[in-house]
């Protein structure tokens, strides 16, 4: 593993080498990427932080760094939740934020190239102007960057339909740990040609190499959206509402879930006349066009009917149907005003959503905390939201504590300890539970092979 540190000697080295390069290096710039949102991590200040803007200036600055055995952290917008591209005490920090360029949009191969420092939204909106859809869609789209939606791997509202990140993705352009620039692909719909190194660098959170360019699939503009809200008098009856659904063979757009601590969070916050007392809430979307849309919500409310729910809404017009979704992504900021907050990731097959609803209450219970849940239960992924009164003395003990009965009921019930957050350093401790010993030995070998000397983003994903 790199151990240096960043020193005078190989600042000039940068600068003489990558003339116009910006570095920041004065202390108060550099503290603003010590953190990601998983602010209760332990982190470091980086040595100092480089924006470059080309991918030969990547190539440089990990060529440079590797001469002078300095570990390098690659970081988009910093929204991430396991702690990937928080700073390394005195290691150089390469955030992506200005490579922000758009470079092409082809709608004859419907593919997107661009820099990895584009935000989500911005890349949606562009795409959009052409017709065009893009549709990975973490709840932070406003905010994370496509670099950092690759590293991790990012899921999102609309996975149930169109897949994680990692489906969106044709080819990349990467730069590995001694500088040399490949790509892993092209404009092909199908490619067989070798491994498949675009499937091994997404999500690998910046410890394989860095991605400097990516060409992303697009899809013809689906219809508007048309929403159904339906309401469960028990946790479980939600969770049985998200099997029927699937067992009916819908694949409607979103399907996601809240709990009663988390809509009343929400309305709170948004003033929505949600109904405050059901146990919990589905969130169902349609993006099928006219009438297939009526067909598919009616269907969803048949099955949620049939598992219990007592109240069904639909939004009545698109803006509605933009406000529901709005406040489905601000569900994490909404329990943010009532305490500290510690979002975590699980994720069950579709089946055992129920018992994993039924898990996190019990858990709950156990240590005497609020859990708020929420998330992409039509993934089988929840977010269950640990909220504790501010300045709490348990804090640190009783997060460990209820991360660790998450984590073992996730993997008892056939599923994960993160379902798109990813490893990073938060659950670095829990890596082999969940994969086995020799599949992290497996792992070990891949990075010892691309990253021999451990330059790229040590200590996380394998520690
Ligand atoms: C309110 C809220 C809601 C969220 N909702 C979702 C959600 O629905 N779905 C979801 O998946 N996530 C969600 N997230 C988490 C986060 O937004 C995603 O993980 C996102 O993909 C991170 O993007 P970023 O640009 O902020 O990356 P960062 O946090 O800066 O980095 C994330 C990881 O990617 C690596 N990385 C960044 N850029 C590169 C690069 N160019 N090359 C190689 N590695 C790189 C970093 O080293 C790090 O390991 C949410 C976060 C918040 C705060």
């Amino acid at each position: 593993m790199a151990t240096g540190t960043v020193t005078e000697p190989f600042l000039d080295t940068v600068r003489a080498r990558i003339p116009g390069l910006r570095v920041l290096t004065d202390a108060t710039d550099r503290e603003a990427y010590r953190r990601d949102e998983t602010e209760y991590l332990p982190t470091g200040l980086p040595g100092a932080v480089a924006l470059p803007t080309t991918t030969a200036e990547v190539a440089e600055l990990v060529k440079v760094c590797a001469e002078h055995d300095i570990p390098i952290v690659p970081r988009g917008a910093g929204s991430g939740l396991s702690g990937g591209a928080t700073g390394l005490e005195g290691a150089l920090t390469i955030a992506f934020t200005a490579m922000d360029r758009i470079l092409e949009i082809d709608v004859e191969n419907l593919c997107v190239v661009t820099q990895p420092g584009v935000i989500n939204a911005t890349l949606k909106a562009a795409v959009a102007e052409h017709g065009l859809f893009y549709a990975p869609d973490p709840a932070s789209f406003e905010m994370c960057s496509i670099g950092g939606n690759l590293g991790t791997n990012a899921g999102g509202l609309c996975c149930v339909k169109y897949g994680q990140t990692r489906d969106a993705v044709l080819s990349l352009e990467v730069v590995m740990a001694d500088g040399a620039v490949i790509r892993t692909g092209g404009k092909n719909i199908k490619d067989v040609a070798g491994y498949s190194l675009t499937h091994l660098i997404v999500g690998s959170q910046g410890t394989l190499a860095l991605i400097t360019e990516a060409t992303l699939r697009l899809r013809p503009a689906p219809a508007p959206r048309a929403t159904l809200l339906a309401f469960f008098p028990t946790l479980e009856s939600a969770g049985e509402g998200v099997a029927a659904i699937a067992a009916a063979g819908l694949s409607p757009v979103t399907l996601e879930l809240m709990d009663r601590f988390t809509i009343r969070a929400v309305d709170d916050m948004h003033s929505l006349g949600l109904d405050r007392d059901a146990a919990a809430m589905l969130m169902i979307e349609s993006d099928m066009p006219g009438a297939a849309a009526d067909d598919e919500l009616a269907r969803g409310e048949a099955a949620c009917t049939a598992a219990g729910a007592t109240t069904t809404v639909r939004s009545r017009d698109v803006a509605e149907a933009d406000l529901l979704r709005q406040a489905r992504r601000a569900a994490h900021w909404a329990l943010e005003k009532l305490g500290d907050v510690k979002m975590e990731d699980v994720g069950v097959p579709r089946s055992r959503v129920p018992d994993m609803l039924r898990e996190i209450e019990r858990i709950a219970a156990k240590h005497d905390v609020r859990i708020g849940t929420f998330g992409h239960a039509g993934d089988g992924n929840l977010h269950p939201d640990l909220v504790l009164e501010r300045g709490d003395p348990r804090g640190a003990a009783i997060t460990k504590a209820v991360q660790a009965d998450l984590y073992q009921a996730a993997i008892d019930l056939g599923g994960t300890v993160t379902g798109e957050h990813g490893i990073g350093s938060a659950r670095v401790a829990w890596l082999e539970a969940q994969r086995g010993p020799d599949a992290v030995r497996v792992m070990r070998a891949i990075k010892a092979a691309l990253d021999p000397q451990g330059l790229l983003n040590p200590g996380r994903v394998l520690g």
